[in-house]
């Protein structure tokens, strides 16, 4: 181990094919080691022909197959020297961009106490996706998932006034979560690298500022990795705008799914708003009226039924579109000043009946509470709803009028717009009504995004039509606002001598996941094909054939590599066939290969190449390296 921190005169060990006994003599102790070059004959490295049998994506096989992790448990990766190099060459621009924007680096342990989380809530919040564990005291301690509570309690020990902010500050960590179905090798872990970064400022501009520098240097950083990325609008917050975005990189095997519009602009199918329809004029809708209806059990029925005995006012048939399914769902509330636990609320929502309830979607606009679909029990409770016709007319604003003594509040999808005739349930047992108006003939307690979002639909930004891509989150950025430092009573003084709370953002990315992602985008069946930039070397050098020649000319070129700075693989294996090399090469993934073999010893020629074969062209040794400068 203590040896191989230092210089060894590297090349008299090589050429001399000796291994440690060599360096006794030739190592110049006081020196450290400069030489970058990773040789194949004693790299850690065993490459696999075969892809590991449980690996579900391209990226989880052939960074297995080319030795730069291994498997430890599922969801858990040891990083192999080649790796390993790669990950340090994502976390040093990651870090380069940071330090561009005057954030600065700190680190957390991964293994924290209880309390922290249990002011937040995110002890429970968090479920059976975190890591506890206990110390030999009983006492409680999590692995962390993220890491948002100790930086804010940092802040709030060392800083106590607005003189001290802004500060934005990060850590590259481990973190532990303990995924309900990890997969794809190192895109959903249970062990994974994240950068997190998290802003302080003394008022909203000032995040608002801090944000926007992040979100640029994520921007740098993905472009510099060379991975493609669409940000994406997550949730429009209390404050309007854009409150949080993530950073997708798209690719078929991602579990989000992003909706994209002509203009570019993307978001999240949670985040996604309907633009606003125009109000419809109603004066020439009939009155409503309440009609026995046994016949009408299906949605066809139905509309056949209306089409024959009611036509619109307005000339067009009536449409599954036109029927107000009214769907009941449970809010389950946390405790909040009225309630000291949680509970549970039924509401109704009106939405348009060719159209299903997209529960993750509605309930992005109910958070922190959850949405589940109600039970025959919770029906039971509220004999004014008749299974199979609940309408309008016994809930919200409507339902004091009917009679209800406890009405449940009542909401419209965004689809649903003021003016708009339907053919709804009537609160009784086959019977339902005919040109119900909207805003005519009943109201709602207010209006949400309840329903799934199609293909075609209108952008909200009114663009085109919108369409639907897969991608993988790579990062994500936040305003939080005053979420954690009113939790954790994070204040400082402002120039009036006035304690206020600290505006805070939080920014994300996913370290081994980007690397991961990378490799998914960039491979053929061969292998991997690394950007450069990130590429464990930006050479790799095959010496082929039994001549010692070529190795010495290999040798030579390595050397006039690594002194211009050149990061090299070189394959100097001996007695390993030249397809055998190729083949490494190529699952390897360096971006440029140089040959130096039959036509090295015949004619004095190397052989340069690009990883995919292309490019490929024969120059004299003496200007192999000027030629590889060019090509870098
Ligand atoms: P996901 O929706 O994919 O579970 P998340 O939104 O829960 O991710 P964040 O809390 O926003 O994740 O974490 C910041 C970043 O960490 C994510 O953008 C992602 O790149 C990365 N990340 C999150 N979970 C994992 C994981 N299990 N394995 C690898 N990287 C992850
Ligand atoms: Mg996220």
């Amino acid at each position: 181990m203590l040896l191989g921190m230092w210089h060894c005169n590297c090349r008299t060990m090589v050429a001399e094919g000796r291994g440690l006994a060599g360096l006794s003599v030739h190592a110049n102790i006081l020196e450290p080691m400069t030489s970058n070059t990773l040789r194949m004959s004693t790299l850690f490295l065993r490459t696999l022909r075969e892809d590991p049998a449980d690996a579900d994506v391209d990226s989880a096989k052939l960074l297995q197959r080319a030795g730069y992790i291994r498997k430890a448990a599922p969801g858990i990766w040891t990083w192999l020297p080649l790796g390993l190099r790669v990950l340090n060459k994502i976390e040093a621009i990651i870090r380069e961009e940071m330090a561009g924007i005057g954030a600065q680096e700190v680190h957390f342990p991964a293994l924290l106490p209880r309390e922290p989380y249990e002011a937040t809530h995110r002890w429970e919040e968090y479920g059976d996706n975190i890591f506890r564990l206990k110390d030999r005291h009983q006492a409680d301690y999590l692995l962390a998932p993220t890491h948002e509570e100790m930086f804010t309690l940092l802040v709030k020990d060392m800083y106590s006034s607005y003189k001290d902010l802004p500060v934005v500050l990060y850590q590259i960590q481990t973190k532990y979560r303990d995924e309900f179905r990890p997969r794809a090798g190192l895109i959903r872990g249970r062990e994974f690298v994240m950068k997190d970064a998290y802003s302080f400022n003394v008022d909203e501009e000032g995040m608002r500022k801090a944000y926007m520098d992040e979100r640029g240097a994520y921007e740098r950083v993905f472009q510099r990795i060379g991975l493609k990325y669409v940000p994406v609008f997550a949730m429009s917050g209390p404050m309007g705008g854009s409150a949080s975005e993530e950073f997708l990189a798209p690719m078929p095997i991602g579990e989000d799914t992003f909706a994209l519009a002509p203009s570019g602009k993307a978001w999240n199918v949670e985040a996604l708003h309907t633009p606003e329809l125009p109000e419809i004029d109603a004066s020439n809708t009939p009155a409503a009226t309440k009609e026995s209806t046994p016949d009408a059990k299906t949605i066809d029925k139905m509309i056949e039924r209306a089409n024959a005995d009611h036509p619109r006012a307005d000339g067009r048939e009536w449409a599954a579109s036109d029927i107000l399914k009214n769907v009941v769902i449970a809010v389950k509330h946390p405790e909040d000043e009225e309630h000291d636990e949680p509970w549970r609320e039924l509401i109704v929502v009106g939405v348009p009946g060719d159209r299903t309830v997209d529960m993750k979607r509605l309930e992005a606009q109910f958070a922190p509470s959850e949405l589940e679909e109600a039970t025959e029990e919770d029906l039971k409770k509220h004999p004014e709803l008749v299974p199979g016709y609940i309408g309008p007319m016994v809930l919200g604003p409507q339902a004091e009028a009917a009679g209800v003594k406890e009405p449940l509040r009542y909401f419209v999808d965004a689809h649903v717009v003021k003016g708009s005739a339907w053919f709804t349930g009537a609160d009784e047992h086959e019977v339902d009504y005919y040109n119900l108006v909207y805003g005519r003939d009943f109201e709602a307690d207010g209006v949400v995004e309840a329903v799934e979002v199609r293909h075609g639909d209108m952008s909200p930004d009114g663009s085109g039509p919108l369409s639907f891509e897969r991608g993988v989150e790579i990062g994500q950025v936040f305003q939080l606002g005053l979420k954690y430092s009113k939790a954790l009573d994070l204040k400082v003084l402002d120039q009036n001598g006035k304690a206020v709370p600290v505006w805070m953002g939080c920014y994300g990315i996913g370290v081994s996941r980007v690397l991961a992602c990378v490799a998914e985008t960039h491979h053929d069946e061969a292998g991997l094909a690394w950007p450069s930039v990130i590429a464990p070397a930006q050479v790799h050098v095959v010496a082929t054939g039994k001549d010692a020649a070529a190795f010495e000319g290999a040798e030579k070129l390595v050397e006039a590599l690594e002194a211009k700075g050149v990061e090299v693989i070189y394959d100097d294996r001996k007695k390993v066939s030249p397809g055998v090399k190729f083949k490494d090469a190529e699952l390897i993934g360096v971006p440029t290969i140089a040959v130096v073999g039959r036509d090295f010893v015949n004619d004095g020629t190397i052989e340069i190449r690009d990883r995919n074969g292309e490019n490929k062209v024969a120059v004299p040794a003496d200007q192999a390296v000027e030629t590889l400068l060019e090509r870098l």
